[in-house]
């Protein structure tokens, strides 16, 4: 070691215990590094729709892993082509609504607006609903709308069975993530992802208590909009089955 010029011998057990403490600064700093997810896909570099010039993967992110927060979710969600309804959409239809929200909304699928304008429950089915909710004395603004898979289904058929799990990794990251006290399944395929054996005519109507991710919610059935918009007799059983939100909300 020099020192003011001079070279001065310093015995091997002098200065361990710096090279300890440089590596322990090391060790906890590598520590503190915070985690990323498990594979970023940069902005521009995956396929995202009709009319993207970006390389088609089918498949790809084959794993969905846990996010830090709703935005990042949807970034990663936009290049997905885990199911064959990628090939089919316009964009991504991601769900819509506070980060954190009471109240979660779960419908089907995109139709033809919702491909187009990349949002969920904008159509005539989206008006009724927003119509019933706020009868139920609740304003949509407060609820976090998803779907159960995000791709429109050709021809608007129901989603198939292997497409909904292809997708629930995204929406069970979705429920985590907005972490709601109550979920209103629209439809049977959302009410099929939480309850299998369950029939809608059944159960609609019927909140029941839930666990997700290490919490508990209530999950309220009832129909979906665009079939009480094909069959009238609907829309009052779905006018009855939202009445019991606001005191599901407050309970
Ligand atoms: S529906 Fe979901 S899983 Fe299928 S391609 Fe779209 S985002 Fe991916």
């Amino acid at each position: 070691m020099k020192c003011g010029g001079r070279v001065v011998h310093i015995a091997p057990t002098a200065y361990r215990p710096a090279l300890v403490r440089r590596k322990w600064v090391v060790e906890k700093r590598i520590r503190k590094r915070p985690k990323m997810p498990a594979r970023e896909i940069p902005a521009g570099d995956c396929w995202r729709g009709h009319g993207d010039p970006s390389p088609y993967i089918p498949g790809l992110p084959e794993d969905v892993p846990r996010f830090r927060s709703v935005g990042v979710l949807f970034g990663q969600m936009a290049c997905c082509t885990r199911c064959e309804l990628a090939p089919g959409r316009t964009q991504v239809v991601p769900g819509v609504g506070p980060r954190r929200a009471k109240l979660m909304l779960i419908g089907e699928g995109p139709g033809a607006n919702e491909d187009r304008e990349g949002r969920p429950f904008v159509g005539r089915g989206g008006r009724l609903l927003d119509a019933l909710l706020e009868e139920a004395g609740v304003n949509r603004s407060e609820a976090f709308v998803t779907n159960t898979v995000a791709c429109r289904p050709p021809g608007n058929r129901t989603p198939k069975p292997a497409e909904v799990r292809a997708h629930a990794p995204w929406l069970e990251e979705q429920i985590r993530l907005v972490a709601p006290e109550v979920i209103v399944t629209l439809g049977r395929s959302a009410l099929t992802w939480f309850l299998p054996r369950e029939k809608i005519t059944q159960v609609h109507g019927t909140a029941q208590k839930l666990e997700r991710h290490g919490r508990e919610f209530w999950l309220l059935p009832t129909f979906h909009p665009a079939a009480a918009l094909r069959n009238d007799e609907l829309r009052p059983l779905m006018q009855e089955d939202l009445r019991k939100l606001r005191s599901l909300l407050e309970a």
